[in-house]
């Protein structure tokens, strides 16, 4: 679907958004990616839900990507014999692998590598960080805490511990069961909760094998701390300020975000900026003021896509809040600053001869009246070269490979098509010209650039740069062979 922006949006599924009404409209209305969270939702419902996706993908004639979310180690305590207690500052209380319901003063944690790994004075932090405790003693069975912020803790609570390099393995078995499930269905994106290290993405690699995009999730602090390597492993980031805000001082996100996006961005890499951006519509259909400077600043800072979670999944106006990002998406775009910003941090990578090439394509096409810049991408390596160079044309990204523009949807500024297998050059620069009237990019009288590589269908060999007219008779005409 052609949008009027670069940046694009994800568009979490849930309760709010599972039929094929409602997933076709935030198709239209502006959500690129949808992301199937797999902490919700049974096998039946995801497949449900990604039923309807491909199905409003071949309805609109679109290209959609789709995202499964893996839950990920996410630790949780046990359940209360009365559902839940009131933990007041100060107060004792005791976490430990004993499978009976808890009280004022203890809980199950079923995670017994944690007591192994804990240190005195770690802290603990319960209920998306509301709660506060810090270890006082712990055993191989048990840790001692002292309330350090008191509150409700009740069954089933998320418990972060943010200071610990946790020896857990990144795939829980329910993960690898879900990794799996969906490979099968056929998504083109996993993402990967509470990275640790580089070697969790490389196991996550290993079990997709080439199935879909291995993303990592940053919400931990090890991971900001190994944050080159873990980039190196994974095909895109997720900033994930949820978990990022409870494991680290909430301060601590906004740089964090502006380094992971600017260093993503050198990397050609997607990088999906979450959590909260629209929060309070939920319940409301309209945004508030911060809100919406928190989606223009994600989108100014240069980031490939901002994301919806429950506002798209679970609340009451999840089309409002596609549209609402579309809107604020449009308009920072079309401010003069922005442009001036993107094009301030671009990061002249010379490595390559696809770097060149990309680099060569962007400046011909602002110094003169290119419409478009039509690159063909076997494994989307090359359109990714062009999207960071954030050109001020739009990116046609032409691959014979679904599987590679659907991918690349996540991606800033590239326009996916999917085009049949091409022998010729002439016939892909025919092709591509095609494609660019038929989407109303460019008219007859007007010129695209149009890279690839020959011989074609092999990927990394990007070795063409070609000006070409739009009218079919002029390039058979101009064409030289
Ligand atoms: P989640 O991840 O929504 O799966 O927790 C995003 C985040 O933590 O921000
Ligand atoms: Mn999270």
């Amino acid at each position: 679907m052609k949008r009027k922006r670069n940046v694009k949006i994800v568009a979490t599924l849930g309760p709010a958004s599972s039929d094929y009404d409602t997933i076709r409209a935030l198709h239209e209305a502006g959500a690129d990616v949808f992301r199937l969270n797999m902490s919700h939702g049974s096998h039946d419902e995801i497949a449900a839900r990604h039923k309807i996706i491909r199905q409003v993908e071949t309805d609109l004639d679109s290209t959609i990507a789709i995202l499964a979310d893996l839950q990920g180690p996410k630790l949780r305590v046990g359940t209360f014999e009365n559902g839940e207690e009131e933990l007041v500052e100060g107060a004792f209380f005791r976490l430990d692998l004993e499978d009976k319901p808890g009280d004022a003063t203890r809980v199950q944690l079923p995670h017994p590598e944690i007591f192994q790994a804990l240190e005195d004075g770690a802290s603990l932090l319960v209920n998306d960080g509301k709660i506060r405790l810090k270890v006082e003693k712990f055993g191989d069975d048990f840790a001692d805490c002292t309330v350090i912020v008191g509150g409700t803790i009740s069954n089933r609570k998320g418990v972060n511990v943010p200071d610990v390099l946790l020896p857990l393995a990144a795939l829980s078995e329910k993960d690898r069961k879900d990794l799996e499930f969906v490979c099968d269905l056929g998504v083109d994106w996993l993402a990967l909760s509470f990275v640790q290290r580089a070697a969790d993405v490389e196991e996550a690699r290993s079990l997709a094998r080439g199935r879909a995009a291995v993303l990592s999730k940053v919400e931990k602090p090890s991971a900001v701390k190994s944050f080159d390597e873990i980039l190196r492993a994974s095909d895109g980031i997720m900033v994930a300020r949820g978990d990022l805000g409870v494991e680290l001082p909430v301060q601590n996100v906004p740089p964090i975000q502006k380094r992971l996006i600017r260093q993503c961005r050198a990397a050609a890499k997607p990088v999906i900026v979450a959590t909260q951006m629209l929060e309070s519509m939920i319940e409301s259909p309209m945004p508030t003021r911060a809100e919406v400077s928190d989606v223009a600043t994600a989108i100014y800072e240069g980031a490939d896509a901002i994301m919806l979670s429950a506002e798209s999944a679970a609340g009451d106006y999840p089309i409002e809040a596609v549209t609402t990002m579309n809107n604020v998406a449009e308009e920072v775009e079309s401010d003069p600053t922005y442009t001036e910003i993107i094009e301030a941090s671009r990061v002249a990578k010379r490595e390559s001869v696809a770097d060149g090439i990309v680099a060569a394509a962007r400046e011909i096409a602002e110094t003169t009246n290119i419409k478009a810049i039509c690159c063909y991408t076997q494994s989307g390596t090359t359109a990714l070269l062009v999207a960071r160079e954030r050109p001020r044309v739009p990116i046609l990204a032409l691959s014979s490979q679904i599987r590679t523009s659907r991918r690349l949807a996540l991606s800033w500024g590239t326009q996916c098509v999917v085009t049949e297998e091409l022998e010729r050059f002439k016939n892909a620069v025919v092709n591509a010209a095609r494609f660019a009237r038929k989407l109303g990019y460019a008219g007859p009288e007007d010129q695209i650039v149009v890279t690839a590589g020959v011989p074609f269908n092999t990927t990394g060999t990007t070795n063409i740069l070609r000006v070409a007219p739009c009218d079919e008779r002029q390039i058979f005409n101009t064409d030289p062979e």
